[in-house]
């Protein structure tokens, strides 16, 4: 690769009194956190996997605000770390250890400014919760349709900023796919406004997707328009049993041959998944009599009242268990249990913690290949470390799965997490070799940055370092993270 275009950095300044005074005069002392009681739920996140420490948590109230501690940050050299909801998973939200990096939350920029049911646009700011939005969606007669496991805690800004995936991609397409504009302050303080409305806008380029999945490298995006959709008039939801990752495949391009662009959600979930959500999630339950090694969680929804779902998902059962793909299955009846049947699923991304460590993976193969990705990787692991537990679940329709190791009953936590990067080399190998990727939907931060230059196209990394370069001249926007930067100045940390 070739270093030569990496952002140069200048060395982020000391946050002494000096500076948080100034900071203080922008935004108000009562928005500008310094003791550590206060600072330090910012500084780690849920697993306490990625923390460092700051002296200074930033909350700016409005978009003026942002732009005002931006342009002191870029003066006064200090370095700044955009964070929302503090749920992302590869520690690109959290603060190095020097204490000098800046923390700016977005949780003050919380209001929807408009709903536009006519037009099917809201305009929100990033600290807008995306169960907040999915909501005012639903009481405009309207769907929001990004949904994941932390949709109650998550932010626009965060969601934008990794590009989240979740549970409806299959038919609504990433968060990129669901924004029309935004407005994004610049490391130097400037407002860019690409926050536009249109469906249709070719104008030049489209630097808006420079953020959406830019993890807060390049700027803090401040407000998004995102478009809205018509709520379904049905959804059917089903757990569906099945004895193979192959038969699941199967019943995915049979329900897929069924509902077409109805079909709304696919997801795989093994026994072990179940089991452990079963144990330690509040409510959960298993929903069939029997255990069987693997369930798909599928997911229907009908915009027209000419479609009978229940018809429909009904025929993709009975041609299934016919062709002998499905071994048994539970339709939901209500509401509630249609609830039920996703907490089980949306449950097992958190409950893994209370079964000892985790060595995790986000990757994605070609949808068809998963099969054979699953045929190759957990034997690879169950040699590596006999009696761990794979957890392999998630959003099989987008050939996406959170591949998760789970450590052997009464194993010693900290031996097993020792070996994650021999086991993530080994699990990434495999997702290389058949065309995937190593990071499907959290990111890279700095969890994965390491390895991302040996799996991306040279020439694509170093336009990625020129880009980083361009907008952020002095490397103080979200530092080392996606992208090393040249540590010329940098002295033991
Ligand atoms: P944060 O964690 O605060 O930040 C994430 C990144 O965005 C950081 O790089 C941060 O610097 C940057 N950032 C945040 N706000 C801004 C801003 N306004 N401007 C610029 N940069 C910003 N992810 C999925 O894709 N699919 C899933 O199904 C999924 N399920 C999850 C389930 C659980 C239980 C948990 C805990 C996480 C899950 N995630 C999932 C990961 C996570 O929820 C998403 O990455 C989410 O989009 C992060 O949003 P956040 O507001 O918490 O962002």
């Amino acid at each position: 690769t070739n270093s030569s275009i990496s952002p140069k950095p200048v060395e982020p300044a000391r946050l002494d009194s000096h500076i948080l005074e100034q900071f203080k005069v922008l935004i108000g002392e009562q928005n500008c956190l310094t003791a550590s009681a206060d600072t330090d739920p910012y500084c780690r996140e849920w697993r306490d996997k990625f923390f460092g420490k700051t002296a200074l948590v930033l909350k700016p109230g409005s978009t003026e605000e942002v732009s005002a501690v931006m342009k002191l940050a870029y003066e006064q050299n200090c370095a700044i770390v955009p964070q929302g909801g503090n749920t992302g998973l590869v520690g690109a939200q959290t603060p190095d250890a020097s204490g000098n990096q800046i923390i700016l939350s977005t949780e003050r920029l919380n209001r929807i400014r408009t709903l536009d049911a006519d037009s099917n646009v809201a305009i929100v700011e990033a600290g807008v919760v995306l169960e907040q939005l999915q909501t005012a969606a639903e009481e405009a007669n309207r769907l929001f349709p990004l949904a994941l496991g932390a949709q109650g805690s998550c932010q626009i800004g965060g969601n934008l900023s990794t590009n989240a995936g979740g549970t409806s991609v299959l038919s609504y397409g990433n968060t990129r796919d669901m924004v029309l504009g935004i407005e994004v302050v610049l490391p130097d303080g400037r407002i860019m406004n690409c926050l536009r409305t249109l469906r249709k806008d070719n104008t030049g380029y489209d630097l808006k997707h420079l953020f959406i999945g830019g993890e807060g490298t390049l700027g803090v995006i401040t407000a998004a328009s995102l478009k809205l959709y018509p709520r379904p008039k049905d959804q059917q939801v089903a757990i569906f049993a099945v004895e193979t990752p192959e038969k699941a495949f199967s019943l995915f391009d049979l329900a897929r041959d069924h509902a077409g662009s109805m079909l709304t959600g696919f997801e795989l979930m093994p026994r072990m998944g179940v089991e452990f959500t079963i144990k330690h999630a509040p409510g959960a339950r298993d929903v069939l009599e029997a255990p069987h090694p693997w369930y798909c969680l599928l997911e229907i929804s009908i915009g027209s009242p000419a479609v009978d779902g229940r018809a429909l998902i009904e025929a993709i059962f009975e041609e299934a268990f016919e062709a002998g793909f499905v071994e048994d299955a539970a339709l939901a009846e209500t509401t509630q249990q249609a609830a039920d049947f996703w907490r089980l699923r949306h449950g097992m991304s958190e409950v893994q913690k209370h079964e000892g460590g985790s060595i995790k993976h986000d990757i994605s193969v070609p949808v068809s290949s998963i099969p054979a990705f699953l045929a190759r990787a957990l034997p690879a692991c169950e040699e590596a470390i006999p009696g761990c537990r794979p957890v392999p679940f998630g959003h099989m329709g987008d050939g996406n799965l959170h591949f998760n190791i789970s450590q052997p009953l009464g194993a010693d936590r900290e031996a097993f997490l020792a070996r994650w990067e021999e086991i993530n080399t080994m699990v990434h190998a495999i997702v290389v070799d058949m065309g995937g990727s190593i990071s499907a939907e959290h990111g890279i931060g700095t969890l994965k940055r390491d390895e991302l230059p040996a799996v991306k196209d040279p020439v694509e990394m170093d336009i990625m370092r020129q880009i980083k370069a361009l907008f952020d001249p002095k490397g103080l926007m979200n530092p080392d993270k996606l992208i090393k930067s040249a540590s010329s100045f940098k002295k033991d940390q």
